[in-house]
């Protein structure tokens, strides 16, 4: 189950940045190539979230959309089904430059906020 590995990663961070204080947010970004399922996520996130001091935390996630830019004529494109094609000159050598993020931006602290940035 690809969910609990990413869990086990976001769990992690969480938990070591909380430095024993309890989390009760954790805001994650996903890149959509990602294609992670959000409720199994959540499934999973409470499941290895227990015993920790991420324990009850609401995971809070946001999809990163997919980007590419075309390597022969720079442009950018939303990248939303493949094959990832170049819409200004049908290039097919498009770069992948947004989507594959997973990334843990922010948390939140029983006693104080703090930011996370990676
Ligand atoms: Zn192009």
């Amino acid at each position: 189950m690809h969910e609990l590995s990413i869990a086990e990663a976001i769990v992690a961070i969480a938990d070591r940045h909380a430095a024993g204080r309890r989390v009760t947010r954790v805001d994650v970004a996903v890149g959509h190539l990602r294609q992670v399922v959000p409720p199994a996520l959540e499934f999973a996130f409470a499941l290895v979230a227990e015993g920790t001091a991420v324990e009850g935390a609401e995971l809070v996630l946001t999809e990163v959309p997919a980007t590419g830019r075309c390597r022969a004529c720079g442009a950018e494109l939303p990248l939303d089904a493949f094959p990832f094609a170049c819409e200004a000159c049908g290039g097919l050598d498009v770069e992948v430059i947004a989507g594959e993020e997973l990334l843990v931006e922010s948390l939140d602290l029983e006693e104080e906020e703090a930011a996370y940035g990676c």
